[in-house]
């Protein structure tokens, strides 16, 4: 089967992917090895609410019209939302259609599924960022008497053993999930290393709002000035309740979670913990006032209200031991990272990631890549960011085939 352009993977990327080449007449096919928003269906627990506000969930042609702009989606009702979109732009999604296997093939790409091979000139890789848990080697450390669960595994606090949990990470997922298995009964100790704390709320209004407003997501990755790491920190420590409720370090604290420093290895047992815990914390303290502050220069007047310095533990433990009892579960919430087992092409690093350029695949032609962290903006991090990043990336499609001189249209 030859077409334009092969799009893989048909979660809100792929599909915003799918409009922009609809609407520049380009054929094209989008292959999903589940359904459509696969990631959103079964590899989320069910209790995930966005961070960001239902106003920001918007796609090419589709902005959000529900009834409540201000709230945080479930991870449920986003993936409703998905699959409406992909009704909506009447995309050629072939579900249940795994790519095996991406190849080079005459001037372009041959695309090996079950389900038979496509060729095209051009292939957008949609897979997404957050395929495989990222888990530290020293994992595998953990005594065989304690349970050990990655997000990915997780559904609920009801289905973790009773007891004690060492979570370990300090992000989004981290802190919410800290959140929700102290608040079933078990105690919580909380390894921190470096994180991004933001406030909830700014004067006012939600921090996603200000950030928006100042232009601050619309930040080009070219601007940015240490690109690698920026693409690399962890998720902000922010949680979209219904009550707008804070999970930051503070508020776990007065919750009664334990925090202790980056956890650096386990050996004999023994969980060991960096004592660099004041240090991230003062670090991440710092780089919120700058985002502040930049907010306030932007609005041309000083906040009053500023969130107070982390409150830390006296002493935060150094170790604990892992075979007394006291600890049933470690949750490994470290972060997540992209799976490109299957693309047999010379265009990963030594750490298994996509060399790109904003998007464009380095070192070969007509591959491109979406739904990275800070692809082309900051806001590519989140779903908002494929509105632009879709548009950028189809233009560039468009220029590459028409240089081709490759029908556009009905090859299919
Ligand atoms: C826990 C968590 C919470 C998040 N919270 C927010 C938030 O609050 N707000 C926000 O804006 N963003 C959030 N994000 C980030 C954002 O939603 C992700 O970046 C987004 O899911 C990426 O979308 P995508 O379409 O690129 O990838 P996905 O949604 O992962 O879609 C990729 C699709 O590709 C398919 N696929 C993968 N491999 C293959 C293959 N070999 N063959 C065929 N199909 C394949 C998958 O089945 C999947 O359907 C969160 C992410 C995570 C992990």
């Amino acid at each position: 089967m030859r077409t334009a352009t092969v799009i893989i993977g048909a979660g809100h990327a792929g599909l915003a992917m799918s409009c922009r080449l609809a609407e520049l007449g380009i054929d094209h096919v989008v292959l999903e090895r589940g359904e459509v928003a696969n990631s959103w269906r079964t590899e989320r627990w069910p209790s995930l609410r966005l961070l960001t506000p239902n106003w920001q969930t918007k796609l090419p042609s589709f902005p959000y019209d529900g009834a409540d702009p201000d709230g945080f989606m479930s991870a449920g009702a986003l993936a409703g939302l998905i699959r409406r979109y992909a009704g909506a732009i009447g995309a050629p999604v072939r579900t249940h259609t795994t790519v095996r296997a991406v190849g080079f093939h005459d001037d372009g790409y041959a695309v090996t599924t079950e389900q038979g091979t496509w060729t095209a000139p051009t292939v957008v890789v949609a897979t997404g960022a957050c395929n495989l848990p990222n888990v530290p080697p020293y994992a595998d450390a953990v005594p065989a008497s304690v349970s050990s669960i990655t997000p990915m595994d997780y559904r609920g606090a009801d289905d973790l053993p009773e007891g004690a949990a060492l979570i370990v990470g300090a992000g989004a997922t981290a802190v919410q999930l800290a959140d929700e298995i102290h608040r079933s009964g078990r105690a919580v100790t909380l390894s921190v290393g470096e994180h991004v704390r933001l406030p909830r709320t700014y004067r006012g209004c939600d921090i996603f709002s200000w950030m928006e407003s100042a232009g601050v997501l619309d930040e080009r990755f070219d601007e940015v000035d240490d690109i690698v790491r920026a693409r690399h920190v962890s998720s902000p420590q922010l949680l979209g309740s219904p009550d707008g409720r804070a999970v930051d370090l503070d508020a776990l604290t007065d919750l009664g979670v334990r925090l202790v420093g980056r956890l650096a290895g386990i050996a004999d047992g023994r969980a060991r913990f960096s004592g660099s815990l004041a240090n991230v914390c003062a670090l991440a303290d710092l780089k919120m006032h700058r985002l502040l502050n930049r907010l306030d220069e932007w609005a041309g007047s000083a906040g009053q209200e500023r969130p107070e310095r982390t409150r830390l533990p006296r002493d935060p433990a150094l170790e604990l031991d892992l075979t007394n009892g006291e600890i049933h579960t470690v949750v490994w919430a470290t972060g997540f990272r992209p799976d490109y087992s299957w693309l047999d092409l010379p265009v990963l690093d030594r750490c298994g990631r996509i060399r790109h350029d904003g998007g464009v695949v380095t070192g070969v032609r007509g591959l491109y890549v979406l739904g990275l962290p800070l692809l082309r903006r900051r806001r590519s991090t989140f779903i908002s960011g494929a509105v632009s990043d879709t548009r950028d990336i189809a233009s560039l499609i468009w220029r590459d085939l028409s240089r081709r001189d490759c029908a556009l249209t009905a090859v299919r």
